[in-house]
């Protein structure tokens, strides 16, 4: 971790306005400590099991969000504190995150989660199945949840024309569905693309808010 790159990184971005997560997966307590002493509030987790003891260890000014796949048992544990959820990928889920909003006296702001890559293992919706949850009409009925805008993540490869259509699409798809659906919502405009490959690209495409891990903290290194 290079604390002076981090800071060149946090600047540019800011300049650019678009917001930086920094994606803490895998790394301690400690190393994320390190961040946030440069000034950093925003961090960015994809497993409850792992966001919970961090949360419960570090200050409490830091901005939480959920990046991975939620599934509906585990959002209790994260719906008291957590700022942004990037990764709604079904009405049942958003119901769930409703319910548990409803519960803490709070309004969980979140994302849909559009899958916009060619790999099959990637979670999300498509445009056809987020208008259907759309003009659901149980959505009306779902106070504690406040829509935000879409996430998706690009295809894992070198092939740059291939990440920039598909950082492209996810911007026009976000154009229609706001036209359509919120045209009057001023918190509808969140667009979270980007991560530590293919972020310059997505910042080009239309990107507000990046995902960085490997950047930031360096390589991540898994446990078997
Ligand atoms: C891990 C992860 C990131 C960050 O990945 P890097 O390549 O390390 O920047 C971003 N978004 C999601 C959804 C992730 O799971």
């Amino acid at each position: 971790m290079d604390i002076n790159e981090i800071q060149r990184l946090q600047a540019n971005l800011k300049e650019k306005k678009v917001r930086l997560i920094a994606v803490s997966k895998t790394h301690s307590v400690d190393e994320i400590k390190t961040v946030y002493d440069t000034g950093h509030r925003l961090f960015g987790e994809n497993k409850v099991q792992e966001l919970v003891p961090k949360y419960e260890l570090l200050p409490k000014d830091i901005e939480w969000h959920f990046i991975g796949h939620l599934q509906k048992n585990k959002v209790k544990y994260i719906a008291p504190f957590i700022a942004l959820i990037h990764s709604v990928d079904s009405l049942d889920l958003l119901k769930e995150i409703n319910k548990r909003a409803q519960q803490s006296n709070r309004v969980i702001h979140f994302l849909f989660e559009i899958h916009i890559a060619r790999e099959e293992s990637k979670h999300g919706l498509n445009e056809n199945t987020l208008r259907k949850i759309l003009e659901d009409p149980e959505i009306e009925q779902l106070k504690n949840v406040n829509p935000c805008g879409l996430m998706g993540m690009a295809t894992y490869t070198d092939d740059e024309s291939m990440i920039r259509n598909e950082f492209r699409s996810l911007k026009e798809i976000f154009g229609r569905v706001k036209e359509k659906y919120f045209p009057d919502a001023v918190d509808f405009r969140e667009l979270s693309m980007g991560m530590s490959g293919d972020y310059e690209i997505a910042i080009e495409a239309g990107s507000t808010m990046v995902r960085l891990g490997t950047v930031i903290f360096g390589e991540r290194e898994y446990l078997q």
